[in-house]
């Protein structure tokens, strides 16, 4: 199995993952819910080992702007099956006995904590993957398998606790590595229907018409940073205009079809630049120009 696992290796980084490693499943089934065991389960009868990959979306330099850079390009579930999904192939074909299941965002897995355990990166107390070449902007895939590949994590680590992060954190969500989605920010822009007085408060102060990248930005981990994103999601801001921010959710979600922002549909979009444009006091509309953040 040595050379199934170097060959995953070389597949998902030709893939363009910038990390990857493996885990055991004895260590990972166990830390999982019955509902979740059962649902991964049910996609890989036997699975043994979880293989991570790590997708780099940006190096965090950037233009700030109201768009977190994570949702400025291609929808990432799309993206990060299209480049898993061959390598899933592939490696069935050279182990026709065994099941590898790819995963993009919505699996089963404690992610975060499963891509620790493969090696992929470290536990930064900001809730998220700190990767040594890309930092935390990577988005995460895996391959669930019934092959017992060698694993390749060992010990979780964790960043260096410098607590910027939390300090940093407009809302307050942070707290020891986990975020408070009623807190947060970026929950919050996403958050569909309506919010309370105080988080409405908190969407004008942050000035963001979807997600936040403070946690990111400020984190000494994420600094110097040398992968490369790929070019999928790496693009510029996405513009809005009032026009798009009127139109029935069907025909938004149509027209931005494939884009990381629109899963929600239109509705907390044209909630979230309502309340930009109430605290500028003037029309700012949706279509934004990168502000200093
Ligand atoms: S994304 Fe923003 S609001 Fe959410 S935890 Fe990070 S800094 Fe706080
Ligand atoms: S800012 Fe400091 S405490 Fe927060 S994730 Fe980065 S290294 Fe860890």
């Amino acid at each position: 199995m040595d050379g199934i696992l170097r060959r995953s290796g070389e597949l998902l980084t030709q893939a363009g993952a910038c990390a990857w490693g493996c885990a055991d499943g004895a260590w990972l089934l166990p830390r999982m819910s019955e509902d979740a065991r059962g649902r991964a389960l049910e996609r890989t009868p036997g699975l043994r080992r979880l293989l991570c990959a790590a997708f780099p979306y940006a190096r965090g330099d950037e233009a700030a702007g109201r768009f977190s850079r994570y949702a400025r390009g291609e929808d990432y579930h799309r993206a990060i099956m299209r480049r898993l999904a061959p390598v899933a192939e592939a490696l069935e074909a050279l182990c026709p006995e065994a099941v590898f299941t790819p995963w993009a965002d919505s699996s089963p897995f404690p992610e975060v904590y499963a891509a620790a355990r493969c090696g992929v990166g470290k536990l930064g107390k900001n809730g998220l993957l700190l990767t040594r070449t890309a930092g935390s902007y990577v988005f995460l895939g895996f391959l669930a398998t019934n092959a017992p590949l060698p694993a390749t994590g060992g010990e979780i680590t964790s960043c260096r606790g410098c607590g910027l992060c939390e300090r940093s954190c407009p809302g307050g969500a942070l707290h020891g590595g986990a975020v408070d989605p009623e807190k947060c920010l970026s929950a919050l822009t996403q958050k569909r229907g309506a919010l309370t007085p105080e988080q409405e408060n908190l969407l004008r102060r942050g000035g963001m018409l979807w997600g936040c990248d403070r946690c990111q930005l400020c984190c000494p981990e994420n600094q110097g940073l040398t992968a490369a994103p790929l070019p999928e999601f790496h693009r510029p801001e996405p513009l809005l205009t009032d026009e798009d921010l009127a139109l029935g959710d069907r025909a938004f979600r149509r027209k931005f079809d494939g884009r990381a922002f629109v899963w929600r549909g239109v509705q907390p979009l044209r909630r979230n630049a309502a309340l930009l444009r109430e605290d500028d006091g003037e029309d700012t509309s949706a279509d934004h120009t990168p502000h200093g953040a």
